[in-house]
């Protein structure tokens, strides 16, 4: 028989959405169990310095940073685990939720946050990797900032593309973007803005051969010109990729409410899904803001949410 544990609140994913979470359920005695996932840490855990966090003065290395967190929420009790939840039965009617871990053990949960996160799409070349954090990012927000006054390619025709090919313009000389059509998927307002800059340069019906540089540093990026069939070359210091992100909330489908990108519905004004006791925080539910501050942000009001949704629920137990 598989060993069956129980807690107030399960919280799914270790990236600041969770740990904020598991530090508010456990402060408030809930006895938060956190499974980190398949990558504990979550998408900061590849990143360099994060210098827009609050509190970190002097900035402050993603994997550390994680550490951080991991140690709080632990310090406040929460039972941190290394493990996947691979599949749960969510009770519609306000009764215990089940989770399964992949490791066979049984949870019953009266509440539970998820912070499953998302993962950036990527173009997929090797050089991609190779240079990741040495050039090559997927967060204008986060990296552009080490490229000040130079030049910068970033990659991708959608709303986030001309968001954050818009923030790379007040920081960089000069911002190619590089779109395979010859439109964007943008919203009319998010074009305008990129197309009305001017040190963007739009390089329409354009594709990434490969992204070049000197084993160090990015410094160049060969194109693909679709149309006319021409490769060519292109000096750049920095590379984005804003092809999309894909949110980890496979194992809720069917179960849990999702936009067309598969993005976690929560209630206006709160965390709630659609399934009571279950709350949804950070980049699962988040396609717009994408910050470690916003999703720890998120995590908190998750962890309220639970507190509040057992008090209340108590409430109605003992009228
Ligand atoms: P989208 O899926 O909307 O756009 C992805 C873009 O990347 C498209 O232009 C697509 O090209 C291009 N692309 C995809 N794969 C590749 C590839 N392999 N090589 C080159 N280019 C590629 O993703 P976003 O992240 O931009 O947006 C996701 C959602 O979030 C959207 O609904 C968006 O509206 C929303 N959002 C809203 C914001 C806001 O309101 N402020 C800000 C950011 C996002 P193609 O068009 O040819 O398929």
């Amino acid at each position: 028989m598989s060993e069956i544990h129980t807690t107030k609140c399960l919280i799914i994913g270790s990236g600041p959405a969770g740990y904020t979470a598991a530090i508010y359920a456990a402060r408030a005695g809930l006895e938060p169990i956190l499974y980190k996932g398949q990558q504990p840490g979550g998408q900061l855990t590849i990143t360099n310095d994060v210098e827009n966090f609050p509190g970190y003065a002097d900035g402050v290395m993603g994997p550390q940073m994680m550490q951080d967190l991991d140690k709080q929420a632990g310090r406040f009790g929460t039972d941190l685990r290394y493990g996947v939840i691979e599949k749960v039965e969510f009770s519609k009617t306000g009764g215990t939720h089940i989770a399964y871990d992949d490791s066979g053990i049984k949870i019953e949960a009266e509440t539970i946050v998820i912070s499953t996160g998302a993962a950036a799409k990527w173009l997929g070349l090797p050089s991609e990797a190779e240079y990741n954090g040495k050039g090559v990012s997927a967060c204008a927000v986060c990296d552009g900032f080490f490229f000040k006054g130079q030049t910068v390619a970033i990659v991708g025709g959608g709303d986030t593309a001309c968001e954050e090919a818009s923030y790379l313009a007040k920081l960089c000389k000069k911002v190619y973007m590089i779109v395979r059509r010859d439109e964007l998927r943008a919203s009319k307002i998010m074009q305008q803005r990129v197309m009305t800059k001017e040190n963007i340069e739009i390089l329409w019906n354009t594709e990434t051969e490969q992204i070049l540089g000197d084993g160090e540093n990015v410094t160049s990026v060969r194109l693909l010109n679709n149309q006319k069939n021409e490769s060519y070359e292109i000096a750049v210091q920095g590379f984005f990729v804003a092809i999309g992100h894909k949110p980890n909330t496979d194992i809720f489908k069917g179960q849990l409410d999702m936009d067309e990108s598969n993005y976690l519905i929560t209630q206006n004004d709160s965390t709630l899904t659609n399934i009571p006791g279950v709350f949804a925080s950070g980049d699962a539910q988040d396609k717009i803001y994408r910050q470690a501050v916003t999703a720890a942000g998120t995590g908190c009001m998750a962890a309220l949410d639970a507190e509040r949704y057992l008090v209340e629920k108590e409430a109605m137990v003992n009228a």
